[in-house]
């Protein structure tokens, strides 16, 4: 009853959506700057402060003006996400919804898995329902009125629905072992509970390259030698043993640049979107390869992988306490018998939503110390301070260039543009003679000197 009423509602939604969709859609596009400014040029007076003041100064100030606006309307939509979670959390309580749902489930079926999954199904389409219009308003409007978007509406919703079935399946696996896990050891489920989420964490993460992207994106081998070899070469230098370069369709979805450096043995892989591809210079694309493979030389997958192990433990702890304070005061008027029953579920979440919130600037802060840890690995390595700074650039299309320091510790998960292209010429003032020294003589001229020669 429940699933085809919300499935009715989805349907109205989806229509008063289509109509909804007249809206202009501009593109947002940086600049590509064709020459290194003229303060950003190797000379004896090079001021590493002038320099990225020089690089800022080639934005037009409507495009800072948009980026701005785009990358500040996301700090409101964090909050809006959270109001409409706890809404339709309390709602799903408070109307003892989610205790109807598992009486759905139990009449169903007496196999408690299977009633588990059941309730999953249940609570992921009701609320997939119930935040239709912020989803639709986030994912697409937004995305088209800033001109990030290149899909329409109708292959947007294929690919929430993709996301969907995703849910149901993967998540309607980690739901259900929890539980079963909650219900057979009652007192150390918190600790158990950490330990099955950690691993199967774990194992989204191996299999998503192989069984999950594919879902979404089509992933081919990059033949052009003129872009291949390079990319290798620097690989070789750092001694990560890859033998292919992939490139990605993600402009199917949207304009944003992307590459990665990910997999191990023999499923090790460098993947730039065509995006990158098509927009980067070489001088670019070789900076932002430097910072993948940055990531993959200081192992930051490992390092997460471990960082997480507190986190979730963390977060199970918490869940454990506030479960039990919560269900002691309103278990009752919800009709939750307790932790083990599927229809605790909505608070379960909200009491994880509300400690991911409030945790947002330190997770942040964790993920921006790697990225900066990355793109100094990839200066080093790169040796192209320019084609850096263009793609911090470039990446302003989304991320606000310059924010003050309180407000990129709370909500940057990258350094500001700004921040990067200072580091970009810090770096280059300290090896200026790279850039000053005659072409002869040189060990390694070409690759060091293209990030200027090739843009004069
Ligand atoms: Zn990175």
């Amino acid at each position: 009853m429940i699933i085809r009423k919300a499935a009715a509602g989805a349907a109205l939604v989806l229509i008063v959506s289509v109509c909804a969709v007249a809206q202009p859609s501009g593109p947002n596009g940086m600049p590509t700057v064709i020459e290194v400014p003229a303060a950003a040029r190797a000379s004896a007076n090079f001021d590493p402060v002038a320099a990225t003041n020089a690089y800022l100064a080639q934005i037009p100030a409507d495009k800072t003006a948009r980026s701005d606006a785009y990358f500040e309307g996301g700090y409101w939509l964090m909050l809006w996400d959270f109001v409409c979670g706890v809404v339709v959390a309390v709602l799903l309580l408070n109307t003892r919804w989610s205790a109807k749902m598992r009486a759905l489930a139990e009449r169903v079926t007496r196999f408690k898995p299977l009633q588990t999954w059941l309730y999953w199904i249940e609570y992921l389409i009701v609320t997939s329902v119930l935040s239709f219009p912020l989803t639709v308003y986030e994912g697409f409007l937004r995305e088209h009125k800033y001109g990030l978007s290149t899909q329409t509406f109708g292959t947007w919703m294929g690919d929430q629905l993709k996301n969907l079935a995703v849910g149901l399946v993967l998540s309607g696996l980690i739901v259900t072992m929890l539980f079963g896990v909650v219900r057979r050891l009652p007192n150390t489920w918190w600790i158990w509970g950490a330990g099955v989420s950690y691993l199967f964490m774990v194992l989204v993460v191996l299999i998503s390259p192989v069984y999950i992207v594919p879902i979404f994106f089509k992933v081919t081998p990059l033949n052009d030698p003129k872009v291949v070899a390079p990319i290798l070469s620097l690989a070789r230098e750092n001694g990560i043993p890859a033998k292919n370069v992939y490139t990605i369709n993600e402009s199917r979805e949207s304009t944003r640049m992307s590459a990665n450096v990910s997999g191990f043995a023999n499923t090790m892989r460098i993947t730039l979107n065509d995006n990158l591809l098509r927009r980067g210079s070489p001088e670019e694309i070789q900076a932002v390869m430097g910072h993948e493979m940055g990531h993959y030389v200081l192992n930051h997958i490992y390092k997460s992988l471990t960082f997480f192990v507190i986190v979730i433990t963390v977060a199970f702890a918490f869940l454990r306490w506030s479960l039990e304070w919560t269900l002691a005061r309103w278990g009752e008027q919800w009709q939750i018998r307790g932790i083990g029953d599927t229809a605790v579920l909505p608070l379960a979440l909200l009491l994880v939503n509300i400690l991911g919130f409030v945790a947002t600037p330190i997770l942040n802060t964790y993920e921006r110390t790697q990225e900066y840890e990355a793109d100094m690995y990839g200066l080093n390595t790169s040796r192209q301070p320019d084609g850096f700074a263009q793609g911090a650039i470039h990446l302003g299309e989304y991320r606000k260039m310059s924010p003050g320091p309180i407000e990129e510790w709370i909500f940057f998960d990258h350094p500001s543009g700004r921040n990067r292209i200072y580091a970009a010429m810090r770096w280059k003032a300290e090896n200026l003679s790279l850039f000053t020294a005659p072409q002869t003589g040189v060990e390694k001229p070409a690759s060091i000197l293209t990030g200027e020669a090739a843009k004069k």
